[in-house]
């Protein structure tokens, strides 16, 4: 027996919002530079996403301009790209860039970024020789791991 169950949903009451936001998501539609269709969502009431609308063009413009000197900065760091995977890299890496900024060869706020790579570098540095060294424990105390057969593809 199907009992009719009259839905009372307390809405309609305040109609104030409804017309614009109609918000159902919808993809993007421009494509990507590689030709396949832009994953993202368009913006509310446009066929774009933030980064293919038009009028963004012209900040992106903009945005690209200030970028110019930063990318230019970057270039001079480039040059001298380096590992930067062990501690005496870091440091000498580090020393050259507290000299550039000094000199005035690089940017305040490029030095920032660098050095704040240079932490998570360091981070990473030890989290991994860590680990090598948990390995080797490991390996002194644990018998190898067995081969085991039987192993059950798919299902
Ligand atoms: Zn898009």
């Amino acid at each position: 027996m199907a009992v009719l169950m009259t839905e009372r949903t307390p809405r309609g009451s305040n109609a104030g919002e409804g017309t614009a936001t109609a918000t159902v998501k919808r993809p993007c539609e421009a494509s990507t530079k590689q030709g396949t269709p832009c994953r993202a969502f368009a913006l509310p009431g446009e066929p774009f996403c933030w980064g293919h609308h038009p009028g963004r063009q012209a900040d992106v413009r903009r945005a690209r301009q200030k970028g110019g000197r930063v990318a230019g900065q970057l270039r001079s760091i480039e040059g001298r790209r380096k590992k930067l995977d062990s501690a005496a890299e870091l440091i000498a890496f580090t020393s050259g860039v507290v000299q550039d900024v000094l000199s005035g060869r690089v940017l305040p706020d490029v030095a920032r970024a660098c050095l704040y790579g240079i932490s998570i570098q360091r981070q990473l540095i030890e989290a991994s020789d860590l680990e090598r060294r948990l390995d080797v424990l490991e390996q002194q105390r644990l018998p190898a791991p067995t081969q085991q057969g039987g192993r059950s593809w798919g299902h």
